[in-house]
């Protein structure tokens, strides 16, 4: 399986939040790294799609698409801010 990066949920994200996300800043709750979305390492089936963090490898996101809900998971990350 290959990893990604976030840029590739991008459209994903477009969905779920609405906005253009790639962009923002995501604190990992685990180490405490920050960075853009789009510097996250994703895996498009893991089942759904998982975001993990790039210096800890902790999970940051899950998304899981049930019908056409999908299903979000942000318990990984500490904080995720829109840059202005
Ligand atoms: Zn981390």
């Amino acid at each position: 399986m290959d990893a990604l990066d976030g840029n590739a949920i991008g459209g994903l994200l477009q969905e779920v939040f609405g906005a253009e996300m790639t962009a923002a800043t995501g604190t990992c709750a685990n180490c405490g790294a920050t960075g853009p979305v789009a510097e996250t390492v994703v895996y498009l089936r893991a089942p759904g799609t998982v975001a993990r963090c790039r210096n800890c490898s902790s999970v940051l996101m899950v998304f899981v698409k049930v019908r056409d809900m999908y299903c979000v998971d942000l318990r990984g990350l500490a904080t995720l801010a829109s840059s202005p």
